[in-house]
C-alpha cells in the first residue's frame, strides 16, 4: 500500500530521547501532515469497519520513558483511538493511569523494565458482549497492550485485535499479547 510509505516517511526518529540509547519514534510529525494522518486512520477504519467492533480502547500512558519525563509525554495518548471509534460506530473507552478517572474502577498492574505500573478503566464502560479493538501508537515490549487486554477480558469483552501504527519488532512485544492478533502499519528497527 502506497499510503504506508507516506506514513513511514512522516514519523520522525529522534535519537537519545528521552534518554541516551532510545531511538524515539515521534508521531507528532505524522499528525502535522493531514494526508498521512488521515491515511493512518483510514487504514485502520477499512480493516475494522465490518468486524462488529463495539468498543475501541486506547491508553494514555508511556512506560519506561515515564520515569524521568512522564508528564510531557503522557499527552500523546488518545490520538488514533477516538477517530477510529467514531468512523466504525464503536464506543471509545480510555485506559488511564491511577488517579485520572473519577468513577468506580478496575485496575491492572503490569511490569516494566524498571518497576511496575498500572492501567485503570471505568467499571461498566465495557460490557460482556463487547467486541474490543485495542489501539495504541506504538508497541514496544507489549506490556501496555497486555494490561489493556487483561482489563478488557476481565470486564467480559472479547478482544478481537490490537492495532498500532508502529511496532518495534526486536522487542518481541507481539509475543506478549496472549495470542491476540496484532496489526501494525510500520515496523521500526
Ligand atoms: P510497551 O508497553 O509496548 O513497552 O510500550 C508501548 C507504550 O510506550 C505505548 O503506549 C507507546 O505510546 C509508548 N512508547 C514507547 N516508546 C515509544 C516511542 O519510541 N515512541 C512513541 N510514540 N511511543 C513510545
Amino acid at each position: 500500500d502506497l499510503r504506508i510509505q507516506g506514513i513511514k516517511k512522516m514519523i520522525r526518529v529522534v535519537p537519545d530521547f528521552p534518554k541516551p540509547g532510545i531511538m524515539f519514534q515521534d508521531i507528532t510529525t505524522l499528525l502535522l501532515d493531514a494526508g498521512a494522518f488521515k491515511d493512518t486512520v483510514d487504514m485502520f477504519v477499512e480493516r475494522y469497519k465490518d468486524r462488529n467492533i463495539s468498543v475501541v480502547a486506547d491508553s494514555f500512558v508511556i512506560n519506561y520513558l515515564t520515569i524521568e519525563t512522564r508528564e510531557g509525554i503522557e499527552a500523546r495518548g488518545f490520538i488514533f483511538g477516538p477517530p477510529i471509534a467514531l468512523a466504525i460506530g464503536a464506543k471509545f473507552v480510555p485506559l488511564r493511569k491511577p488517579g485520572k478517572l473519577p468513577g468506580k474502577l478496575m485496575s491492572e498492574k503490569y511490569v516494566l523494565e524498571y518497576g511496575s505500573d498500572c492501567l485503570q478503566m471505568h467499571i461498566g464502560a465495557v460490557e460482556p458482549d463487547d467486541r474490543a479493538l485495542v489501539v495504541d501508537d506504538l508497541v514496544a515490549t507489549g506490556g501496555t497492550l497486555c494490561a489493556a487486554i487483561n482489563l478488557l477480558e476481565r470486564a467480559g469483552a472479547q478482544v478481537v485485535e490490537c492495532a498500532c501504527v508502529i511496532e518495534l519488532p526486536d522487542l518481541k512485544g507481539r509475543e506478549k499479547l496472549k495470542g491476540k492478533p496484532l496489526y501494525v502499519l510500520v515496523e521500526s528497527h
